[in-house]
């Protein structure tokens, strides 16, 4: 074996930065896939065997490779699959089915975005074979992947044959049938009980110098996939072959090993698609491919492991005292790097992003809500490259907006490729309508949130001239006309709306949805403001662009202003919308094994309208997103009202409980929430991770340890910070940017450090439990956290 091998040996990665895996477990195995996902954001390949099992769950995903050939809905296609590999010894297929497993681990190692796998197989002549494997897929060029396999016979000499293909011929889950209720499957016939959808046609295949390519193009939206692969080995194989067949190609060699011996082969790929800015997929796809045989394997992960450490370098999040969480923290920063792709303004995250196929890869607010700020905060380029998204299907926006007959621009609830609806219209089996689609309004007010909450943090006007300004002013109009006046009273009512707690619909005056508006509308107006005083010129080429007429701006501060808004001043609570508080109160009294609640008796998701049963938090979510506008008593009322209606039906439930239960001071079940929403998916606490990660939970579980535990807030502009951490935990840590600068938060029990990183001569002020914090460049301040003041 090579000495300077990267192979399998996972033991020198620290505990908490390497998720696990010990044996092979059937049951298990789907979710593993899931888990063990690598990616850079062009691309998510989920962390299948390389040879595949029986009752596998596999798929690489294209960051904006959608096809909605005959199917009710579109779907992110599951792509040619770029890992196949297949060895075989004498003659027998290694594999889970074929032979026994003696030993199998695996370690995801967050780190460097790198799975490694060491299996030891027993086959029925008695031989064990030793099957060590690196992949990963490249943050340094993001068309690169690549697959290390190293092949050791133990006490025997070995005939070895690999078969490496690229494989066309994938379909998308489309639905199941429907069973009798309560019925289970197998793990291993689980998914071949479902109907398939076909997205993908064959374009060609070829062997040129070495390299085998397969084309593919998806059959409505017309996208071709360029994979090309090479095989490289450590000796001289005693053959080569390469056969093509239907929608696939692959590339076999044959080798004698002896035993103890070790076989190395790199099966490096690149992929190339006409979504890139390239005159021909094929020769771009074979011109990087070169590239990267060049390198090879090596080189081009320590390209890669180059920008994982930089991106580290300003997410990383510790937890001193409890190794599990920061394992747990990581593990979801992990998985949000891999999701972003901060060189494509066209594309965004799905509730999925790529780690498999629920919710058809599509986008919610999610991305603005929960996850944007994490990007905001550690990642701002790619923030911003977020937000463009919202400007590429700015069109589309308008369009929804017409169809509704509104001016402006309305956000769909989901979307993919164009920015069109993509929401379901019913449930697969036909018996439920989902409203959120034409009622889910609320998300085009998240969207300028997002937008103004990118801006603020930044500093970056040029986003809010060349894009933002022009969706606030869009969404603006669009509120306007969706609001109504009601002559006698004179106030703006929103009707017919469902807010995020999806367990209400056609509900009057949502106060989430209506207090985001008016939010909305008051800043787009004060933007207006700050622009026409500073930016003159580039603010008249947007009013003249959409059309801005003179008093336009001034209607939405009137409608913001007279929007209706109901607080009972009785309970010292907002009430959700019109006569919710009229409805019945059905008290919740059982829990499940995760200490999740169950639905009450009789009730499921599409029963709970007449109760004041909730999905997900709705007010409190107000609350979080918004903390200026509610006084510490409101928020803490409102918390204690709609926390004990709240059935976290969602996953996005648990990280704003944590969060608002710390600020309202009811720290009891903050970590309790904190591991709900941090371990969602490794503990598969919702039921469904094989589907892919709740990555909006992992955005979630970021913003608990920032704004719950270390209490961060932006108030009037400023950096403020009010931390509480669990009596187990001796010290959280994290870095934020802002402004250009970054400041580094340490944050302990009785006191917390905060170093401010920028040019010198750079300062800010911050407040720390209310005191202020003078901060200058790159000089570390304490201030104690009893009697705040500065030691
Ligand atoms: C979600 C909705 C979504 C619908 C269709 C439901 O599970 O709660 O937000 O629109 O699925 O995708
Ligand atoms: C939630 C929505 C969310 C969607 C996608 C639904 O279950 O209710 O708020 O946007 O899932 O994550």
């Amino acid at each position: 074996m090579n000495a300077d091998s990267v192979a399998v040996d996972s033991s020198l990665v620290a505990a908490e930065w390497q998720l696990t895996e010990s044996g092979f477990e059937p049951e298990r195995a789907n979710v593993f896939e899931t888990l063990f996902t690598v990616g850079n954001g062009r691309l998510g390949t989920r962390g299948s065997l390389e040879e595949g099992h029986v009752g596998e769950l596999s798929g690489t995903f294209l960051s904006g490779v959608y096809d909605g050939y005959r199917v009710p809905v579109i779907d992110l296609v599951n792509a040619p699959d770029w890992l196949s590999f297949v060895v075989s010894v004498g003659g027998t297929r290694l594999d889970v089915q074929s032979c026994s497993v003696v030993e199998h681990e695996r370690a995801l190692d967050f780190r460097h975005g790198v799975l490694r796998r060491h299996t030891v197989f027993l086959d029925a002549e008695g031989r064990r074979t030793c099957l060590d494997t690196v992949r990963f897929a490249s943050f340094a060029d993001r068309r690169l992947c690549a697959l290390r396999v190293e092949v050791t016979p133990l006490g025997h000499d070995a005939e070895i044959t690999v078969t490496s293909a690229l494989v066309g011929r994938r379909r998308n889950l489309e639905r199941l049938p429907v069973y009798p209720e309560g019925t289970t499957f197998e793990p291993e016939v689980r998914w071949e009980k479902w109907a398939r959808a076909k997205h993908l046609m064959e374009v060609g295949k070829t062997e040129q110098d070495g390299a085998v390519y397969l084309e593919m193009r998806t059959i409505e939206t017309g996208i071709n996939l360029g994979y090309g692969a090479v095989l490289q080995a450590s000796q001289q194989p005693a053959r080569r072959t390469v056969r093509k067949s239907y929608e696939q190609v692959e590339e076999s060699q044959e080798f004698t090993v002896a035993g103890g011996q070790t076989l190395r082969l790199d099966k490096l790929v690149s992929i190339a698609t006409s979504r890139d800015a390239v005159d021909a997929v094929k020769e771009a796809c074979l011109e990087t491919l070169r590239g990267h045989a060049t390198a090879g394997f090596d080189a081009s992960l320590d390209r890669s492991r180059e920008v994982w450490e930089s991106m580290w370098a300003d997410s990383d999040c510790v937890i001193e005292g409890d190794p599990e969480a920061t394992k747990a923290v990581r593990f979801g920063i992990y998985q949000l790097l891999i999701a972003a792709n901060g060189d494509d303004p066209t594309v965004n995250i799905g509730a999925k992003s790529l780690t498999g196929e629920g919710y058809r890869g599509h986008v919610f607010w999610d991305t603005e809500v929960l996850m944007l700020p994490f990007f905001i905060y550690t990642q701002p380029d790619t923030a911003r490259t977020l937000l463009r998204y919202r400007y590429h299907t700015l069109q589309a926006a308008r369009e929804l907006a017409r169809e509704s007959g509104t001016r402006g621009a309305r956000y769909p609830w989901e979307s993919a490729d164009t920015g069109r609806e993509e929401c379901p219209m019913w449930t697969v089996d036909g018996a439920n309508r989902f409203w959120t689609r034409d009622e889910e309004i609320h998300v085009s007010a998240d969207v300028a949130y997002g937008i103004l909450t990118y801006a603020e943090v930044t500093g970056d006007t040029d986003f809010l001239l060349e894009f933002g300004a022009e969706i606030l002013f869009e969404t603006s109009r669009f509120w306007v006309d969706r609001a109504e006046r009601d002559p006698v009273t004179d106030r703006y009512a929103i009707k017919q709306v469902m807010g995020p707690d999806e367990f209400h619909s056609h509900v009057d005056n949502n106060a989430f949805t209506n207090r985001m508006a008016q939010w909305s509308l008051t800043q787009s107006a004060q933007v207006f403001d700050t622009l026409s005083e500073q930016h003159a010129d580039a603010l008249a080429a947007i009013v003249a662009k959409i059309g801005l007429g003179p008093q336009e701006v001034d209607q939405w501060r009137t409608v913001a202003d007279k929007i209706v808004y109901h607080f009972d001043p009785d309970r010292g609570v907002l009430e959700q919308f019109d006569g919710y508080f009229a409805l019945k109160d059905v008290p919740i009294t059982d829990w499940d094994h995760n200490n999740m609640p169950r639905y009450p008796k009789g009730y499921h998701h599409f029963n709970c309208e007449d109760t004041m049963l909730l999905k997900q938090p709705d007010v409190v979510m107000l609350m979080h997103v918004l903390p200026d506008e509610f006084s510490e008593e409101v928020k803490k009322a409102n918390f204690e009202f709609y926390e004990a209606r709240t059935l976290h039906k969602s996953s996005l439930s648990p990280a704003i409980h944590a969060i608002m239960g710390i600020e309202v001071g009811d720290s009891t079940r903050a970590l309790q929430y904190f591991q709900r929403s941090a371990l969602v998916d490794l503990t598969n606490n919702q039921g469904n991770t094989e589907e892919g990660v709740h990555i909006a939970s992992a955005g979630g579980t970021w913003q608990i340890l920032v704004c719950g535990f270390g209490g961060f807030r932006v108030m009037h502009q400023q950096m403020t910070f009010q931390p509480w951490l669990p009596p187990q935990w001796q010290q959280i840590r994290f870095r934020l940017r802002w402004r250009g600068n970054s400041v580094q938060v340490a944050i302990g029990h009785t006191e917390a450090t905060f170093c401010l990183e920028g040019p010198d001569g750079a300062t800010e002020q911050i407040l720390v439990r209310g005191e202020p914090v003078a901060l200058q460049a790159n000089q570390p301040v304490t201030a104690r956290l009893a009697e705040v003041g500065i030691s």
